[in-house]
């Protein structure tokens, strides 16, 4: 067998990382989670993490609560720390590289630092689209925002356009509404993409305003957002806007596998098998990133989980077990 920093090798740690770093901790697995960011990817933007199996509100016998339901960021980080109890490392990085020499996969840091090990999961997750209109980028950070759990309090009381009509688009609608009377959602098409429940709860949310079959074409001002230039039914408006939060959906992180000729599907999602193995051997994917998945907390850790057993059961292959 050759010489291995580790022997598995977890590329990011969102809920599907994390879940599959702690399972291959218990398998004792010596494992190595490197993530570029903090511990917890979207989730930790998650405000309530409301379908979450058993996240639920606890009241006490007078009706008092008591706990729950929790946030995406306590989960995220109690999550992290379950892994390092069980024996995961973590290490703060941005991988550059994934190569595979015979049975080796080495991760290529960009401090040029490099890990060696027999299977690597990816769980790398998806990136937020852009828009791509004028005054996107110029006043992100300025009234532009991809996240209203970060964002949201700077806008108190203030004019907002939500984008989208998906999941994200109307949780943080819901999010921000309780922030502003004042959010408007503007949505392309005529109906949401969103779970029928949540965009119920939106449509009956008095401070939600929602126009359907309208895009946004510009956002306007000067040092900051002070309108948007909207387009319904071929009519152009321009109207005052402090803020506008865009949730147009995402965009697989998977270009690290590009050199090892992993499948993809047409999005470039990674394409794996049930046991979560993509079609290089002791590769492996899990949640966002991964072709079909459900792109929910829940079903993330659930794939890590699988990822982690099956990376373990490979690994034991090469050794001869
Ligand atoms: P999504 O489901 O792909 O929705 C993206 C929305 O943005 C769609 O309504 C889409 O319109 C719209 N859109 C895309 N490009 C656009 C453009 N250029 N201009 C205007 N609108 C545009 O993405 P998401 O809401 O980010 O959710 C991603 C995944 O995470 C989903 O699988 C979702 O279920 C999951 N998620 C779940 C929860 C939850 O369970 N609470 C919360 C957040 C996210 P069309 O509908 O016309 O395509």
């Amino acid at each position: 067998m050759p010489e291995f920093d580790v022997d598995l090798l977890i590329i990011g740690a969102g809920p599907a990382g994390l879940t599959a770093a702690q399972y291959g901790a218990r398998a004792n697995l010596k494992v190595l989670v490197i993530e570029q960011l903090a511990p917890g990817g979207q989730a930790l933007m998650i405000d309530v993490l409301e379908n979450y199996p058993g996240n639920v509100e606890i009241r006490d016998a007078k009706g008092n609560v008591i706990a729950g339901p929790r946030t995406g960021f306590d989960f995220a980080r109690d999550m992290h720390r379950q892994a390092e109890a069980f024996g995961a490392s973590f290490f703060s990085e941005t991988v550059n590289g994934l190569i595979k020499e015979g049975e080796t996969f080495t991760a290529v840091m960009v401090d040029g630092g490099k890990y060696k090990a027999p299977a690597v999961i990816i769980a790398t997750g998806a990136t937020h689209r852009y828009l791509d209109i004028p005054g996107e980028k110029e006043f992100s950070g300025r009234g532009v925002s991809y996240c209203a759990t970060c964002d949201g309090a700077f806008f108190k009381g203030k004019k907002i356009f939500v984008i989208g009509g998906g999941d994200a688009a109307c949780d943080e609608a819901q999010f921000l509404s309780r922030l502003s009377p004042q959010v408007v959602m503007v949505h392309r098409r005529d109906r949401f993409r969103a779970q029928p429940a949540l965009a119920q709860r939106v449509m009956q949310n008095k401070n939600i305003e929602i126009r359907f079959n309208s895009v946004i074409k510009e956002i306007k001002g000067a040092q900051k957002v002070s309108s948007v230039l909207l387009e319904q039914e071929g009519k152009t408006y321009e109207e005052p806007a402090d803020a506008v939060f865009v949730f147009a959906g995402m965009i697989p992180q998977s270009s690290l596998v590009g050199g090892l000729k992993a499948e993809l599907d047409e999005s470039g999602y990674i394409v794996t098998d049930q046991k979560m193995a993509a079609s290089v051997p002791g590769l492996f994917a899990a949640g966002d990133v991964r072709s079909g998945t459900f792109r929910q907390v829940v079903v993330a850790a659930g794939e890590g989980a699988v990822a982690a057993h099956s990376a373990a059961e490979y690994i034991d292959g090469l050794r001869g077990g």
